[in-house]
């Protein structure tokens, strides 16, 4: 299946993020009052309460979190760089994750690429969040293919491929919705982020999956921006 995403009123409907954000961040509030009442009231299992209170203020930050990402001014800080030095920067960060998921990164990257204009923590986010998708469906390892290339000199296309379980139609109908995630620990933002930052920076996204066979994200961005 192959769907290429479009500017879509469900990736900017203000209303739905407002709701979304509303509705995650109260389901931790609502137990971290839960928790705060149980010490009050003298609970004697302190340090389980606090094990679990913490872990729903992580929560609350990592959503949080992602959804600053959207609140940042764009276009200000638009400057010229290298996308290879983007992608070695973030599977650097990333390496110590995939080690421990026994996933490799195989990079392949054209020589003399052009730099693009781009503000270069939104496009980290980006690639870390699709990266990240892709060690999150392979649990048992394997490899992901990073491929940059030149698309006739006035596009560079970007591709993240695993060899995961894929994603079935009816989650790819829902790709980029605000919230949805198929993940017990997911925030379901990753994916409408990097569509947001990738259309901020005029380019286009598109996947391409087989369930039980893996994922293809592929990102095209303008060598110039005029
Ligand atoms: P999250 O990762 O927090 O669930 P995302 O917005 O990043 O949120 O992704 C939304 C959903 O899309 C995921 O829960 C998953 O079901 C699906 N998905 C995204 N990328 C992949 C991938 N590479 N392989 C399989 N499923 C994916
Ligand atoms: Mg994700």
């Amino acid at each position: 299946t192959e769907e290429l995403l479009r500017k879509s009123e469900k990736l900017s409907v203000v209303g739905q993020i407002a709701a979304g954000v509303a509705h995650e961040i109260r389901n931790p509030l609502t137990s971290l009052k839960g928790f705060i009442q149980f010490l009050q009231a003298g609970a004697p299992n302190k340090e389980e309460y606090f094990q679990i209170m913490l872990s729903e203020l992580s929560r609350i930050e990592l959503i949080i979190t992602e959804m600053l990402v959207l609140a940042k001014p764009q276009m200000q800080n638009f400057q010229p760089k290298s996308v290879e030095a983007i992608l070695h920067n973030v599977v650097t960060l990333l390496e110590s994750q995939a080690n421990l998921s026994d996933v490799q990164f195989v990079m392949s990257i054209e020589p003399d690429l052009p730099n693009i204009w781009c503000e270069e923590n939104q496009l980290k986010q980006t690639f870390i969040n699709l990266i990240k998708n892709a060690m999150e469906a392979m649990p048992e390892g394997g490899h992901i293919d990073i491929k940059v290339s030149s698309d006739r000199g006035e596009w560079l296309k970007i591709t993240v491929k695993d060899h995961g379980c894929g994603i079935p139609q009816e989650v790819l109908a829902r790709l980029g919705e605000p919230f949805y995630t198929t993940k017990e620990k997911g925030t379901g933002l990753g994916f409408m982020i990097s569509y947001k930052i990738i259309e901020d920076h005029r380019g286009h996204m598109m996947v391409e999956s087989k369930v039980g066979e893996g994922t293809v994200i592929s990102v095209s961005l303008p060598v110039t921006m005029d």
